[in-house]
């Protein structure tokens, strides 16, 4: 009995024994594959994942030509007899359509600001220093849209919100105009010829510039066909430290509005303060008059765009010869006006330096600017 229990006892052990080796061989089995599998998955998944670079093609997805189509810059869009559409005024000569046929002197300006509750005192210091800067340099500008906008205007110190509220997180301050409230930075002191001082009287420039004067009625000088965001801003850049009684070369957008600099400053066609007469294709449409192109400024600005998503983006990574086409636009333009026959190739040679210097002043290094390009440009325009 003893003997034959034990033997019993033997064989279940090793049936145990052997059942659990061979679940454990089939479990090790099924891990390996699973794991296999997660594994390949995850490769595939990567693969799909945003790590990829973008091809030219995805951001600069036009040819680079003189486009055959008509740029039409409208004055005002009228599309109120849809249920939902509205009237939409690009040129501030036709505000009339907008507030009836009122006009708004200095004073008036004051009274709102001085009325608004809503605004502490040093705002409203600030509000009136720009107001005061704004008409000394340009006294026939129509400020209606800031009139309007003043009555109800709050400016908000915040980082917190001014976080929420912005695009970016390494914005100073914002205007958001379907609330009508400036956002800045906490404890910021707003002293002229400083960063700070910069920022809200570009936010100002936002607010002069744009409102929504009832759900039917907006003004905005930026665009709807033609809409770039980054040449409005440094529409706006340039046209706020145009302001100032002092020379200001740290702008905000500081490439772009760079650019956007030398080309006003060549065109006889546009100036700074056109920027709150007009809206922007007003703009690119001077400068097809003023280059003898028929559509190419648009192509122009949007390679301009292509070239700020490339520097924000880690996802993209373009070779600098795609920009070419632009610092030849760029060059073309400063040579033409700055370049004469008379001229030594030295003298010839110090103008492209010039170039140089304006286009890449205080400029990123991470945008490699090749300012090979400008030179190899002043060849071929001097040939
Ligand atoms: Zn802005």
């Amino acid at each position: 009995m003893k003997s034959i229990s034990f033997r019993k006892i033997f064989f279940t052990l090793l049936k145990v024994v052997g059942f659990l080796t061979l679940a454990f061989i089939i479990f090790v089995i099924a891990f390996t594959v699973i794991s296999q599998k997660n594994y390949e998955k995850r490769a595939q998944q990567a693969k799909n994942m945003p790590s990829k670079k973008y091809t030219v093609e995805e951001l600069i997805p036009f040819d680079i030509v003189d486009s055959d189509e008509e740029l039409v810059v409208l004055p005002y869009e009228d599309n109120r007899s849809g249920k939902y559409g509205r009237l939409t005024i690009y040129n501030m000569d036709y505000l009339d359509k907008a507030f009836g046929h009122t006009s708004v002197s200095r004073e008036d300006i004051y009274k709102v600001i001085k009325n608004n509750t809503d605004i502490s005192t040093r705002f409203k210091n600030l509000l009136i220093e720009y107001t005061d800067m704004v008409l000394d340099n340009y006294p026939d500008l129509d400020l209606r849209v800031f009139h309007h906008n003043l009555k109800t205007l709050k400016v908000v110190e915040s980082d917190n919100d001014l976080m929420l509220k912005s695009v970016s997180n390494l914005s100073y301050g914002c205007y958001r105009i379907d609330e009508n409230i400036i956002y800045v930075k906490e404890n910021y002191d707003f002293k002229k010829q400083t960063w700070a001082y910069q920022v809200i009287m570009h936010e100002f420039g936002h607010c002069a510039s744009f409102t929504n004067v009832s759900d039917k009625i907006r003004v905005d000088n930026a665009d709807t066909k033609y809409s770039s965001t980054i040449l409005n801003e440094a529409l706006n850049s340039l046209f706020t430290i145009h302001l100032f009684d002092y020379n200001e070369r740290d702008i905000a957008y500081q490439l772009q509005s760079n650019y956007i600099q030398v080309m006003i400053d060549c065109m006889d066609n546009y100036d700074y303060d056109d920027y709150m007469k007009y809206n922007n294709s007003y703009f690119l449409k001077q400068l097809d008059k003023f280059n003898g192109h028929n559509n190419y400024a648009w192509t122009m600005i949007r390679l301009m765009e292509a070239q700020y998503k490339d520097y924000h983006d880690d996802n993209y990574e373009l070779e600098q010869k795609n920009f070419y086409p632009f610092y030849d636009y760029i060059a073309d333009m400063y040579y033409r006006t700055h370049i004469t026959n008379q001229m030594t190739k030295e003298q010839k040679r110090a103008v492209a330096d010039q170039l140089v210097e304006k286009i890449t002043f205080d400029v990123p290094e991470e945008y490699r600017i090749d300012t090979e390009e400008f030179y190899t440009y002043l060849e071929t325009y001097t040939k």
